[in-house]
């Protein structure tokens, strides 16, 4: 299904989904996320800070609570996500690219019930980037586009004053069918136009990734290369790149309790952190991954080796957040190319 949306019907098209939560890029503590509308929705900021991962899969969840008396059985509460419908509009390509990355993280191997209950009940209504949205993307040379459906419902391509809108789902088709009457037929020009953006988009330059395809026998080879201590000497562990990254998935559980007779408490998963020092440290004191340059050498044989072994694509979509934000200045294009470089 493709149609025509002006723009000035943008809030219409929202207003019939009612049944839906609408969620829309906004600034919330003075970084631009994903958040419940509030207000006209605004798809002209560039790609969030943070992307929407934290939706399906939050950065603190409980999987349920309990209670034990001494001498008696424990009770346990499952906790499990709200059957709530929510439709995120803007979602970028790469964040698109990045659901169906978590989505097989949570759901190839091992089908994980509190993900996948939030998953089913998200559809995203993408935007494509007619341009790149900074000087950090690379999404074309990690087999993604800045007009790609990966992981889309809908998605919106902006022709000016008005979008090119195509379902990529049912899920997207009955979002439009809500509101039908918004929409008109594109004509034979509007599919010119948006065929024509789309090419340009793709045509603009961005930085790239070196052959993305040789990177996983590249960094195998390289495993023991002094460079990834270089590399990393700067780091200082902070957890940004990762923590902001659509695609980073490591996690911790713990329960939190109180008391003694009767025990109180949850159990809890939290987002845990490759970059952080304690991530890997045993209970005996040992470390496996003791120095920067070993846990530099995880997340980035993890995005270009390890997830390419396992699901055959790269745990990177080149949204570039993980540069962008990174206050030293460790890029993983950089790193990739440079390491993979040394290899013949
Ligand atoms: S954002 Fe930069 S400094 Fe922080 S952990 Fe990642 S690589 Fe290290
Ligand atoms: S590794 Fe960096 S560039 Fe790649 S998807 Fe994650 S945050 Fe984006």
């Amino acid at each position: 299904m493709q149609k025509i949306l002006e723009k000035i019907q943008l809030d219409a098209w929202i207003a019939a989904l009612g049944e839906w939560e609408i969620l829309a890029p906004a600034m919330e503590d003075g970084i631009w996320g994903y958040h419940p509308l509030d207000g006209a929705v605004r798809l002209d900021h560039s790609n969030t800070t943070q992307p929407p991962k934290g939706l399906s899969f939050p950065q603190r969840e409980v999987f349920f609570s309990f209670e034990q008396i001494k001498g008696e059985p424990p009770r346990l509460t499952q906790k499990m996500p709200a059957a709530t419908r929510r439709a995120v509009f803007g979602v970028r390509p790469c964040d698109g690219a990045g659901a169906v990355r978590m989505d097989k993280v949570f759901s190839d191997h091992v089908a994980d019930p509190y993900y996948q209950n939030r998953r089913k009940n998200l559809a995203y209504v993408g935007l494509a980037c007619n341009k790149p949205q900074g000087s950090n993307c690379f999404c074309l040379s990690v087999g993604g586009s800045p007009v790609a459906t990966e992981g889309m419902d809908v998605l919106m391509t902006d022709l000016g004053d008005r979008y090119f809108v195509t379902a990529v789902t049912e899920t997207g088709k009955a979002l439009m069918s809500a509101a039908a009457k918004v929409f008109t037929a594109p004509t034979a020009a509007d599919k010119k136009l948006v065929e024509k953006t789309h090419a340009d988009a793709v045509a603009q330059p961005q930085r790239a990734v070196n052959d993305v395809d040789a990177a996983p026998a590249k960094l195998k080879a390289s495993f023991d290369s002094p460079l990834w201590e270089e590399l990393a000497r700067a780091c200082i562990g902070c957890g940004v790149c990762t923590f902001l990254c659509p695609t980073c998935h490591c996690f911790d559980i713990n329960d939190e309790s109180t008391g003694s007779s009767p025990i109180k408490g949850n159990r809890v998963r939290t987002w845990d952190n490759c970059q952080f020092p304690d991530f890997t440290m045993h209970t005996s004191g040992h470390n496996p991954r003791e120095s920067l340059g070993a846990r530099l050498r995880q997340r980035v044989s993890h995005k270009f080796q390890y997830f390419p072994e396992n699901f055959g694509m790269p745990q990177c979509t080149g949204c570039g957040r993980c540069i962008s934000e990174c206050s030293v200045g460790i890029d993983i294009i950089n790193t990739v190319n440079k390491v993979t470089g040394h290899v013949g």
